[in-house]
């Protein structure tokens, strides 16, 4: 992808100007006034509102290439910079780094280790599994609906698999720990483009909740909310696939989760959804963060009532998030989380 494809996908709206100048919302701060400078054609950038500036005067082409990097990595989206066609890159960078195109997705296809949850389990592993999906409140009617099964053994061994559908074709898979033991608890099939939970196109609503992960989709649909699609991405960056299917929605309500990781993620995909033409709404952390949950952790009067208050996304919204957040415990912790090890750093042996 081009910088000059990437400023039109990621930005809305936009405002032209000469010689390749383009207006837009920063992203690197919460102006909405859209003050930051962008030249798609020298990859210089400059926002009047938080000072951010990128560029390199020595290369037109590696000064494109950083700033790509730097909007990608703050709206934590998932894209790789080409060049302009038929461009040549000349720069010194670029023997360090090779412009790849994007890699075409691999067919997907179920495991062959997969069993289902949704019919008679002997062994003690799938016990294990489904009352590891039932102790998360996911219902059988879910289990069997969502086609979510288990693998004993291969490389999802010991996690509850779960097939992502996209017009009724396989696209993808979503794996999660069931032990405990493991330090990786999702594992996710390689090159999902999707979202999770998206209707066929001819039966999906004008309005979406948009969540985090499975588990937080199952909870919603629980609740059944009237009128919305409940929907996640799979992993933490959007795709430009993904992003095109959710700006066919007027309204997005986007679920803060209750923690730093959880708000942050949630203002990064408020900026890339906002837009003139749509509604975005997010569901507050609580005041009190500590004694909030994600929704898989809520009643169903929990969430719908979460689902009420929800409001309009402004820059205001932004930081009164991020200061619930901050005045919490910097430990605030999700359950099922205190096992998790803190990365060490590398040890080098001499
Ligand atoms: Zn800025």
């Amino acid at each position: 992808m081009t910088l000059a494809e990437l400023v039109t996908t990621v930005f809305d709206p936009i405002r032209e100007k000469e010689r390749g100048e383009v207006d837009v919302d920063c992203c690197f701060c919460d102006d909405d006034k859209m003050r930051l400078g962008i030249n798609i054609i020298t990859g210089v950038a400059h926002c009047f509102n938080c000072d951010f500036a990128s560029g390199d005067r020595r290369s037109v082409i590696n000064s494109r290439r950083l700033l790509f990097d730097k909007i990608c990595e703050q709206l934590t989206y998932a894209a790789t910079f080409t060049l302009e066609e038929g461009e040549e890159d000349t720069s010194v960078e670029s023997k360090n780094k090779e412009t790849r195109q994007e890699t075409p997705i691999p067919d997907i296809k179920m495991p062959k280790e997969f069993e289902p949850l949704w019919k008679n389990i002997d062994e003690a592993l799938g016990k294990r599994a489904l009352k590891y999906l039932l102790d998360r409140g996911v219902t059988t009617a879910q289990i069997k609906e969502h086609n979510i099964g288990f693998c004993a053994n291969g490389y999802y061994a010991y996690r509850i698999v779960v097939p992502v559908f996209y017009n009724g074709k396989l696209k993808g898979i979503v794996s999660r720990d069931f032990t405990g033991v493991s330090d990786i608890k999702y594992l996710n099939s390689k090159g999902v483009k999707t979202l999770y939970n998206l209707p066929a196109k001819s039966k999906r609503n004008s309005k979406c909740i948009l969540l985090e992960g499975v588990f937080d989709v199952l909870a919603i649909e629980r609740a059944t909310i009237k009128g919305y699609d409940v929907i996640c991405g799979l992993g933490s960056k959007l795709s430009s696939k993904q992003l095109k299917i959710l700006r066919t929605y007027n309204t997005i309500v986007v679920w803060a989760e209750p923690d730093r990781a959880g708000v942050e993620g949630t203002i990064k995909r408020c900026k890339l959804l906002s837009g003139k033409k749509r509604t975005l709404e997010v569901v507050m952390p609580l005041i009190d963060p500590e004694t909030d949950t994600d929704p898989g952790g809520m009643s169903v009067q929990e969430m719908r009532r979460r689902f009420r208050k929800r409001i309009l996304y402004t820059a205001g919204v932004a930081a009164i998030m991020r200061n619930r957040i901050a005045l919490s415990s910097p430990a605030v912790k999700k359950k099922g989380k205190s096992w998790q090890k803190k990365k060490q750093p590398i040890q080098y042996r001499w």
